[in-house]
């Protein structure tokens, strides 16, 4: 006989499977390898391929420091009636900075694309069709921020419209949203040549410009996709693999890191640990969405 515990957990295993093999079909996924999984691949030429493993890190760190959040971006002042919110006692007080929080801006995107107008800040004008601006439901709970675009984005000037793009739109639709609902975006607006990631320079010029349209929408989460995007923007220096499924705080907002959809198109074996880090996600929007009604 099983006792009710060792029912339940079965149950919510079946569940918990039932969940991933619907995944894996929505994905397109004929079948899994067993044993160890395909090698990476090597084309780190290619902008969207992970960077190797390296703690600190490589030429990919962005060095952006949070000193580059544009103005939305407001200290958080200790209330003298909340004793929680105090400086811990010590001789000298509190020598760590205060926290900081995107501050709700009432900027539309349409203001924040003025300002960027036909931007020449960067190198990546010269050699764009069109900038992609982000794209979607500006009232959404959650938000993608990708690298930059690719070729299909450029000339569409529409982000994660690829295969990428359209194996992210299968993402989003395994956690039961749909892609209109949520809002995407990249770090860079503009395609860098042949696909290469964006420098660190080139990244601070547009970031100021996510963050203006982070402030204005609010998302509750925001989904990093890959390393460079996670790396630039967050001051991380760890590499996705070992930061991926570990909420992040972006002064005060949510950020999950996860893999690429253009990684997970190299390399399928990775879709599942993507599958665990949107589930995580997508339970978290179900409790604060609980919480509110
Ligand atoms: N890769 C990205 O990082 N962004 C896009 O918009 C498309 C592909």
């Amino acid at each position: 006989m099983y006792s009710e515990t060792e029912i339940a957990e079965f149950l919510s295993l079946l569940k918990e499977t039932r969940e991933q093999l619907s995944y894996f079909k929505e994905l397109g996924v004929e079948s899994m390898e067993s044993g160890s999984p395909p090698s990476r691949p090597r084309e780190t030429t290619v902008r969207e391929a992970e960077p190797p493993l390296a703690e600190s890190s490589g030429h990919q760190a962005t060095g952006i420091s949070t000193s580059t959040a544009p103005a939305v971006v407001a200290r958080k002042s200790y209330a003298r009636d909340d004793a929680s919110s105090l400086p811990p006692n010590t001789l000298f007080g509190d020598l760590t900075a205060p926290p900081v929080r995107i501050q709700k801006s009432s900027e539309s995107f349409e203001e924040i694309w003025a300002d960027i107008g036909d931007c020449t800040r960067c190198p990546l004008h010269q050699e764009r069709t069109n900038i992609v601006h982000t794209d979607g439901n500006r009232k959404a709970r959650l938000m993608f921020v990708g690298e930059a675009p690719g070729a299909d984005e450029d000339a569409q000037a529409l982000p994660f419209v690829g295969r990428a793009g359209q194996l992210l739109t299968k993402i989003i639709e395994a956690i039961g949203l749909k892609r209109e609902e949520v809002l995407i975006g990249n770090v860079n607006c503009c395609r860098p040549p042949g696909n290469r990631p964006p420098t660190p320079e080139e990244a601070s010029m547009c970031k100021p410009f996510l963050l203006r349209e982070i402030a204005a929408v609010q998302p509750e989460v925001i989904v990093v996709l890959g390393n460079t995007a996670m790396r630039n923007l967050l001051d991380i220096k760890q590499g996705i693999t070992r930061v991926r499924g570990q909420f992040q705080d972006y002064h005060g907002v949510k950020v999950m890191p996860t893999f690429h959809p253009a990684y997970l198109l190299r390399d399928p074996s990775k879709k599942k640990e993507t599958w665990e880090d949107l589930k995580k996600v997508r339970d978290y929007l179900d409790s604060t969405r609980k919480r509110e009604s």
